[in-house]
């Protein structure tokens, strides 16, 4: 991806689709997982950039969907290819949309006492219809390092991000601030933006650094309506400490949010006895917590990362009564079950 936003770059537009793994990720590989880069609060994520595919069937069988702005001919086939895994088909070509490189940035942080009540000022942020570039809120242990001296102790982070033409980064920004003021928020300046900008890749590296030491490092994202989001985000901390010991960090953040609801991310540190069945049984407590918490309140347990081999067994929790269909979608386009086996879902 990082190669493709250069070759856009180079005309004076960007593709707006940044996942942190935009060194490692292909196009067809977000399309497949259904993901969202860092700036898709403005931009959307991949289903809003795709507008057209080529893909390859299990029969070899090749099927085009054009690009239109928009069609009412039928259910809208892109997204039986979104999300899809390589376990209904291979994805050949993408059409996506790119955009012109702004003219103005607006940015600004803001302190604020608690997670829930950051959570609120996204959500009032978000019901006025603006969809600043980049909306995130990070809890204290998440901040400590790179924000602690904008910040007083266990405090959390709203980072806010506007920006297009000059008149609407500013008046985007406007309407932010007002909002956060009016509800308690402390302004940290635009510094904070600046660092998370340059090291908000920074996670890749560090992820393997720790691997290689012996702590366990995983990140799970869930996504549910504002009504639900703060207590999730309370409860799942509170259990995962409780109980799992070995957890020695477990952090929240929201980084991708809509007009009805956010995502959380968290992200796990353990140190787990050094033995692989150990290793085992503290990531899948964890792993447990998140999902059970989040399905219980009427959330998704996957916001972006997709399903992969792991969450396949909580599919048919995530999606109750419409699990049958993905089901016969699976017989479908892959009735010799050859497509990905085990990925996305098991029959
Ligand atoms: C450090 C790190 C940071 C990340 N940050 C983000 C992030 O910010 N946002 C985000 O959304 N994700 C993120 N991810 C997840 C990851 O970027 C994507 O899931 C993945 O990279 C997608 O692209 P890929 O080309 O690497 O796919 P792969 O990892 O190679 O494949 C992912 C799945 O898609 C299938 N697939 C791949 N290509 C095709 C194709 N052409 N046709 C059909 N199926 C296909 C594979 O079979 C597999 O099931 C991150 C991952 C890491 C390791």
């Amino acid at each position: 991806i990082r190669d493709l936003e250069a070759i856009v770059q180079e005309r004076g537009f960007k593709l707006g689709h940044y996942p942190q793994s935009m060194d490692l990720a292909q196009m067809g590989g977000l399309v497949a997982t259904r993901s969202t880069g860092q700036f898709s609060t403005g931009y959307g994520a991949i289903e809003d950039f795709l507008v057209g595919l080529e893909a390859v069937l299990a029969d070899g069988t090749i099927v085009r969907i054009n690009n239109v702005p928009r069609r009412a001919t039928g259910p809208d086939l892109r997204h039986l290819f979104l999300g899809s895994e390589g376990a209904f088909a291979v994805i050949t070509e993408v059409t996506v949309k790119i955009f012109p490189i702004p003219e103005a940035t607006w940015k600004q942080a803001y302190r604020v006492k608690t997670m829930r009540q950051g959570l609120e000022i996204i959500r009032l942020v978000m019901r006025t219809g603006i969809k600043p570039a980049v909306v995130r809120l990070h809890d204290w242990l998440e901040c400590e390092k790179p924000y602690g001296a904008f910040m007083e102790e266990n405090e959390s982070l709203l980072l806010f991000w506007s920006e297009g033409r000059k008149e609407i980064a500013e008046a985007e920004g406007a309407v932010i601030d007002e909002i956060a003021k009016a509800n308690g928020a402390v302004s940290a300046g635009e510094k904070p933006l600046d660092l998370w900008y340059v090291h908000r890749n920074d996670a890749a590296d560090e992820y393997e650094k720790y691997g290689a030491s012996g702590i366990l490092v995983d990140t799970l994202e869930v996504a549910a309506d504002w009504n639900v989001i703060a207590d999730i985000y309370e409860k799942t901390v509170e259990r995962v400490y409780y109980e799992v010991p070995e957890v020695v960090f477990f952090s929240g953040h929201s980084s991708h949010s809509y007009i009805n609801g956010t995502n959380i991310y968290f992200q796990l540190g353990a140190f787990p006895p050094p033995d692989v069945d150990e290793a085992q049984r503290v990531y899948e407590a964890v792993w447990s917590i998140v999902v059970e918490v989040a399905l219980e309140y009427g959330g998704s347990m996957g916001h972006h990362h997709g399903v992969g081999k792991h969450r396949v067994r909580w599919m048919e929790k995530e999606h109750g009564s419409s699990y049958a269909l993905m089901e016969s979608l699976k017989r479908m386009f892959d009735p010799k079950g050859i497509m990905n086996p085990g990925s996305l879902i098991e029959l």
